[in-house]
């Protein structure tokens, strides 16, 4: 949907106060291991919007979203660089828990804390929505999040429907930790047919807005 320049600077401004807003955002002060340190980047001319599921001690300590292994194997499925994938007009990172919520010794990062994408998500998106091409939700805490009559079904099951849900604006991936190489190993099709379908989409997606005009 086209946005004019005034519709533009109105959901820039409104997009950089609700990031203010969530960035001082203290209500898991006391379940958070840590200060809370929210980790997302939103801009409202993003056609994409990655969708994951908590920043990991990395990401948390940088402040760097998806600075990581799972990072670079997502660029990778995605074919797209660091720098377009870091450019904040093509890509808005928004994670299902903004903190890093902690780790158990053996077992990987705690689950996102479970206040978070209600409290931000729909904010966001609302602001997203005039520009917004996809959400490329990543792994079950997104995909449970945002399609919740899915909530249940194995994530291998939800991705395994790509086109299905494309139609819809929404693309389930599994989470590209490098502890679900045995999952992606399981299923070769991911590789071999959703991957290179992808890649030309997102492609297509960051041409057109290379080529259109930039009014904000
Ligand atoms: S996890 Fe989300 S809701 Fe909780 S403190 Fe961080 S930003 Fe706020």
């Amino acid at each position: 949907m086209a946005v004019s320049a005034a519709e533009s600077v109105n959901l820039t401004k409104a997009i950089a106060r609700l990031a203010a807003r969530a960035r001082d955002c203290r209500l898991c002060e006391h379940e958070l291991p840590h200060e809370p340190r929210p980790v997302f980047r939103v801009e409202h001319a993003a056609p994409i919007i990655i969708i994951g599921q908590a920043p990991g001690r990395r990401v948390h300590e940088t402040g760097v979203p998806w600075n990581d292994a799972s990072g670079r194997l997502l660029r990778e499925w995605l074919g797209v660089s660091d720098a377009d994938f870091y450019e904040p007009t093509k890509f808005a990172i928004l994670p299902t828990g903004l903190c890093y919520p902690g780790t158990v010794r053996g077992k990987g990062d705690l689950p996102p804390l479970p206040r978070c994408a209600p409290e931000w998500h729909p904010r966001f998106l609302k602001l997203l929505n005039p520009t917004l091409h996809f959400r490329v939700l990543i792994g079950a805490y997104a995909i449970a999040h945002h399609l919740p009559d899915h909530a249940r079904r194995p994530v291998s099951d939800v991705v395994a429907e790509y086109e299905q849900f494309a139609a819809g604006g929404v693309i389930p991936l599994p989470h590209p930790s490098p502890r679900n190489r045995r999952f992606l190993r399981e299923r070769p099709w991911f590789e071999r047919e959703l991957l290179p379908w992808l890649r030309p989409i997102i492609a297509k997606i960051l041409a057109e807005t290379a080529n259109s005009p930039r009014i904000s």
